[in-house]
Order: C-alpha cells, then structure tokens, then sequence
C-alpha cells in the first residue's frame, strides 16, 4: 500500500461517488458525490437527520453503504468495481485503511475500564505495533498538547467531560491519522467548557496538515478551523463554499433559513 505522502497531491483524500446509504425504507444519502482535498478542513452543515453523521461513520467504516464508492487517497475503502460490479472488499484491507483515519465522538467512546495512559496506547500498540515504550512516550507528548499532564493513571470516569474529549482528541492522535473525523465534540460539554476542547482543535489545525472532516453547530469555530462549509438537506450537498461565503453570503434559501436559526 503507497504511503499518503508518495501521492499525487491531487488525488482527493476523501471522495463519494454515487454513495447510496438506507437504514430500512428511509433514504438517507443518495447519490452522493464530493471530494475533500488533501489538507482540506471541510464543515458539514445543515438540519438534523441530513445525513452529516452518517458521512463520517461511512469514512470510518462504522456503516457500509448501499451503493456507491468511498475512495481514501484514490484507494477503494469497503467496496471497488470488478467487471462493472460492485464487490466488497476483505476485511484486512478495511483495517489497513482505517489505520489512517481517526474519530472523535459527540460521547467520548473512551474505554471505561482502562487509565488515560492506557486508553492512549491501545490502538498504538494492538494496531499499529509500536512497543509500548514508544506508545508511552507518544502518548505523554499528547497528553501535554491537551493539557492533561499528570492525568495518566487516572480513569475516564474520574475527569470532566471537557478532559475526556480531550483524551479522546488525543487518542485519535496517538495513530498519528492522515484524517480526522469530528462528529459534534463539543455537543455533550457544559457550555463553559466548549471552549477548551476547540482550543485544542484549532491548536491541532493549525500545527498539522490532517484533513479533517467536522460535523458541528459552532459555526464560529467552523469558520475558524475550515477552509471549505458544505450544505447538506435530504442527503444532498445543496451549496458549498468557503465559510466566509456560505456563511455571509449564502445562494440557498434553504441555507439561509438553516443559518438564520442556529447563528
Ligand atoms: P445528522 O448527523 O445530519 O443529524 P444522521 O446522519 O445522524 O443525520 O442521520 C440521518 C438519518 O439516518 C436520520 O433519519 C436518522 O434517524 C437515520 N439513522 C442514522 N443512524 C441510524 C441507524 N443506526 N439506524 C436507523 N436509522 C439511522
């Protein structure tokens, strides 16, 4: 498998073709196509049920699509065309391209009944194979990005909901990702505390050039952080722009009404 960085920098990090998702009888991507650039910061925006979420858990393969093609660096992620039919791939080549994607969840998802440290070294160790010496080392590094120094040995359910997200940010980093997937990190904190989780997240922006991919009613810190807001209604990208357009300027009526509630 090429290396991210033996690429042509124009493949796409991240492109739909015609991806296709249903839960029963309800539709809820459909045809889906976009690309998100290498490097790029990319907002989904747009009412509640349009599918943003869904997006991210098909890029981390937490939901298969009905149809359609997921494409990680010009690579096939859970399905590619073989005499033009669409046929899954194994499931060793799922986890290979997992590898370079990381998530943070609206709940935190860290593992309840391991210490900070160890939560950070899991996937490190297991997944990618480094020596738990190097694992540690790593993972000290990120918890001082996330201003967590001393917590190591502490349990999740010990901190604040503000430093479990900041361990999960730093869990997503400790696999040292190509792309990072944001679904509503901060929806769960006490206002006051918002603050200090994008903190960390513009510091991460700033300092990398991961692509990520974020799901959020910040609108401030969307506009902050990314360099491209796409407008999702009824499983489709209605507009898409940058923020300062989409958010000062938008075409859409249906974005325009969308923004006027939740600015
Ligand atoms: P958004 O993130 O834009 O709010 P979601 O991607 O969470 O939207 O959900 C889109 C639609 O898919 C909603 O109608 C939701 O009820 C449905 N949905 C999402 N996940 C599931 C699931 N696991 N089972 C059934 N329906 C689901």
């Amino acid at each position: 498998m090429p290396s991210p960085h033996d690429l042509d920098p124009s493949t796409p990090a991240i492109r739909f073709e015609g991806v296709e998702k249903r839960f029963g009888d309800n539709v809820v991507l459909q045809g889906l196509d976009f690309e998100v650039a290498r490097g790029d910061r990319v907002t989904l925006i747009g009412p509640s049920g349009s599918g943003k979420t869904t997006i991210l858990r098909l890029v981390m393969t937490l939901e298969e699509a009905n149809e359609g093609y997921i494409f990680i660096d010009g690579e096939p992620l859970t399905h590619t065309r073989e005499g033009g039919k669409r046929v899954a791939l194994k499931e060793r080549h799922r986890n290979e391209m997992r590898k370079r994607i990381g998530m943070v969840f609206q709940q935190f998802n860290l593992f309840p009944n391991m210490t900070v440290m160890e939560n950070l070294i899991e996937a490190p160790v297991h997944v990618l194979g480094l020596s738990k010496a190097d694992a540690v080392e790593r993972g000290r590094e990120l918890l001082a990005r996330v201003g967590l120094v001393g917590k190591e040995d502490a349990h999740p359910s010990s901190l604040s909901g503000g430093q479990q997200q900041r361990v999960a940010i730093a869990r997503a980093l400790a696999m040292d990702p190509e792309i990072l997937l944001l679904d509503e990190v901060t929806s769960a904190l006490d206002p006051e505390i918002v603050g200090e989780v994008l903190e960390i997240l513009r510091d991460v922006a700033r300092t990398t050039d991961i692509t990520m991919l974020i799901v959020t009613h910040e609108m401030h810190f969307a506009r902050d952080v990314s360099n491209r807001v796409m407008m999702f209604d009824g499983g489709r990208v209605i507009e898409q722009g940058d923020p300062e357009t989409i958010f000062t300027a938008p075409t859409q009526e249906r974005t325009k009404s969308f923004l006027s509630a939740v600015l």
